[in-house]
């Protein structure tokens, strides 16, 4: 059986869900191998994970250096196992940084690149949703070996026994990436709330909530729901949330279980970020918004009221 390539996704000595449901995927097209890059130890630190997940091998690619250089070690490491291994696919999470990766290493290999997919099957056939989810294209790549980048939470991570042996991998650096050194990391605060990309709920706020203070309605129901919160560009743009959290076709793209838009009109960009969410709770005082032919549960309503009232219903739970 052929291998799968997948680059994990790892914070803080944990591997990020999105690497799981990789894994998941990697299983329908062969025999995953996740590729760990990252300081010295990070391996010891997550192989547990993979192994539940079903990776057979696991190369690690561990150096001093590895988290200073801005994405060239995962790109020099994917590139460098792709040409060994001759894998079935490399397989990204389609996060901005795992987009910026996949693209390098299919052109560093000469390979197609499918990106923003929602599902792989077995033949390696990939679904992408495009036009905010109007349409569903089914693509195949044709050329090299295929890279693909998968959506968060697109795809729900099953676990799965795999032998995760270790191999080391020696990755030379390359002089083209150390120009640019990351030269410190700082966590985004979000209190205790879960990462945007990887929450099971999120909640976000539009325009309709009019101003910066109003956001804590949003956040109370996110914190009620155990969730993350989310905005939408207008809200961004008008100041009342930080741009790291909006979510849509320039900002980030959610595919959680549970997705609350509030005072959000559901304008195709913002569609492209969150209509692959499993369930879709939309709350708008215009009955004609948009947000609500893709909603599964609509409320007509001012979200002031509405809000607050399942947060608190959800609070008795
Ligand atoms: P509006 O469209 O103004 O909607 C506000 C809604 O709130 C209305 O439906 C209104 O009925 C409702 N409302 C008002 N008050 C209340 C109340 N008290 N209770 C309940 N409902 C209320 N947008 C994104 O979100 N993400 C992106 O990544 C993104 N990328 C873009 C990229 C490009 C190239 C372009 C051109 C646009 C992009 N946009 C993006 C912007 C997008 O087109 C919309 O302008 C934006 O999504 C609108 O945000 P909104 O729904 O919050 O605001």
């Amino acid at each position: 059986m052929s291998e799968v390539l997948v680059l994990v996704d790892h914070v803080d000595g944990a591997v990020r869900k999105s690497t799981l449901e990789l894994l998941t995927a990697a299983r329908r097209l062969g025999e995953p191998s996740a590729v760990v890059v990252g300081a010295p130890g990070t391996s010891a630190k997550i192989r547990e994970s993979l192994a539940g997940h079903g990776a057979a091998k696991v190369y690690v690619v561990e150096s001093d250096t590895a988290t200073d250089l801005l994405v060239t070690p995962q790109v020099d490491a994917l590139a460098l196992l792709a040409e060994r291994t001759s894998p079935a696919a490399v397989l990204v999470s389609a996060t901005a940084e795992g987009k910026e990766i996949a693209g390098r290493v299919a052109l560093r290999t000469g390979s197609g690149w499918l990106v923003d997919v929602d599902d792989i099957a077995a033949d390696g056939v990939a679904t992408q949703s495009v036009f905010g989810g109007a349409y569903v294209v089914k693509s195949k790549v044709t050329t090299g070996t295929p890279v693909i980048t998968v959506r968060p939470g697109a795809i729900d991570a099953e676990a799965a026994e795999g032998a995760a042996t270790e191999e080391a991998v020696e990755v030379p650096v390359a002089e083209a990436s150390k120009p640019v050194r990351v030269t410190g990391r700082e966590p985004v605060v979000a209190g205790d709330r879960p990462e945007l990309s990887e929450a099971s709920v999120v909640v976000s706020g539009g325009r309709g909530v009019g101003s910066a203070d109003s956001f804590s309605v949003v956040e109370e129901l996110a914190d009620a729901l155990g969730g993350a919160v989310g905005a939408s560009r207008a809200a961004v743009d008008s100041g009342y949330y930080p741009g790291q959290f909006q979510v849509g076709q320039t900002g980030k793209t959610v595919s959680p279980q549970l997705y609350v838009a509030l005072g959000i009109s559901g304008a195709i960009q913002h569609r492209a970020g969150m209509q692959t969410s499993k369930t879709i709770v939309a709350v708008n005082k215009d009955p004609e918004a948009p947000i609500f032919e893709i909603a599964d549960f609509g409320v007509v309503g001012d979200l002031f009221t509405v809000a607050p009232q399942l947060s608190q219903e959800v609070a008795k739970r």
